[in-house]
C-alpha cells in the first residue's frame, strides 16, 4: 500500500499542494485529473522525490517517512518504490532505446550490465519494441520514445508507476499504441497513478478517479460515479469542458 497523509508543498508563497491524502493499494489503477496549474505534476514529483514536499506523511507498506524531517536514507529507499513516466519521455537523445532502459539499473541499482541489460530487454519486448533496442530516440515516433519511457520505469519493478501526461505530446494517432500498453500493464496487475484526460481509459481501466483543483482533492470515486454523479460544481464544471459530458443529472 503506497499511502499519503496531508501532503503540503509551495513555491515561495503560491501554495501548490494544500492536504493532499491518496491510498493506493496493490493493483489499483489511480487516474488523477484536474485543470494545468492544480498541482498534479508537483504532486507526482513530491511522491517521486524529484520535489520535496514541505510537510506530511509518505508511506510504503512498512516504510513511512514525515517530509518535515526525512533522511537521505529514507529518500534512497522511498525512492526505489516508483517509476515515472514523464510527459516529454526525458529520454537521452544519445542513447540507445536498451540503453535508455539499462543505464538506471546499472548506475542507480548497481545491477551488473549482464543482468540489467537482460532485464532491459525484457522491459522492451513487453511494450512491443522487440526490433528497437539499439535504435536513438530520434529514430523512432514519440509513441516508440514513449513505449522506452514505459519499459524504463517498468524495468526497476517499482511499487507504482507514475505517469505523468503521458500521451499529452504524442500526435492523436499515437496516443492508442501507447494506452494499450499502459492497459496490458493495468490488466497484468501493475499498480499505477496516471495523470491522463483520456477519459477512455480512466473509464476502462482506473478502480478510482481523483479530481483535484488548486492542490486540493475536490472529489474522488470509481470512475462509474466521477463521471456519471460528480456531486462537487467543480467537478460538473471541469468534465463538461473536457468532454463535452451533458448526459448526468446536474
Ligand atoms: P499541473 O501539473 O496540474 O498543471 P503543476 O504541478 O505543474 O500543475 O503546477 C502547479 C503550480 O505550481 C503552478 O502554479 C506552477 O506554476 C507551480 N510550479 C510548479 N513547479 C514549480 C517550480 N519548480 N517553481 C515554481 N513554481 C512551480
Ligand atoms: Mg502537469
Amino acid at each position: 500500500m503506497l499511502e499519503i497523509k496531508n501532503i503540503c508543498k509551495s513555491f515561495k508563497d503560491n501554495t501548490v499542494l494544500d492536504g493532499i491524502n491518496i491510498k493506493i493499494e496493490k493493483g489499483d489503477v489511480v487516474v488523477l485529473l484536474g485543470p494545468s496549474g492544480s498541482g498534479k505534476t508537483t504532486l507526482l514529483r513530491c511522491i517521486n522525490f524529484l520535489e520535496k514536499a514541505d510537510s506530511g506523511l509518505i508511506t510504503f507498506d512498512d516504510v513511512s517517512a514525515d517530509f518535515t524531517n526525512i533522511t537521505k536514507k529514507d529518500i534512497s529507499t522511498l525512492r526505489k518504490k516508483t517509476g515515472f513516466v514523464f510527459q516529454n519521455y526525458n529520454l537521452f537523445n544519445n542513447k540507445t532505446a536498451l540503453d535508455n532502459v539499462a543505464i538506471g539499473l546499472i548506475h542507480a541499482r548497481k545491477i551488473s550490465p549482464e543482468e540489467a541489460y537482460k532485464i532491459s530487454k525484457n522491459a522492451l519486448d513487453k511494450v512491443g519494441l522487440k526490433d528497437k533496442y539499439d535504435f536513438y530516440p530520434s529514430q523512432l515516433s514519440g509513441g516508440q520514445q514513449q513505449r522506452v519511457g514505459i519499459a524504463r520505469a517498468f524495468a526497476f519493478n517499482p511499487y507504482v508507476i507514475l505517469f505523468d501526461e503521458p500521451t499529452s505530446a504524442l500526435d492523436p494517432e499515437l496516443i492508442s499504441e501507447v494506452l494499450s500498453i499502459m492497459k496490458n500493464l493495468a490488466k497484468e496487475g501493475t499498480t499505477m497513478l496516471v495523470v491522463t484526460h483520456e477519459m477512455s481509459f480512466a473509464q476502462e481501466v482506473a478502480n478510482q478517479v481523483i479530481f483535484m483543483d488548486k492542490g486540493k482533492i475536490v472529489e474522488q470515486g470509481p470512475p462509474a460515479d466521477i463521471f456519471t454523479h460528480p456531486k462537487e460544481e467543480r467537478t460538473k464544471q471541469f468534465l463538461r469542458r473536457i468532454n463535452n459530458y451533458t448526459d448526468y443529472a446536474i
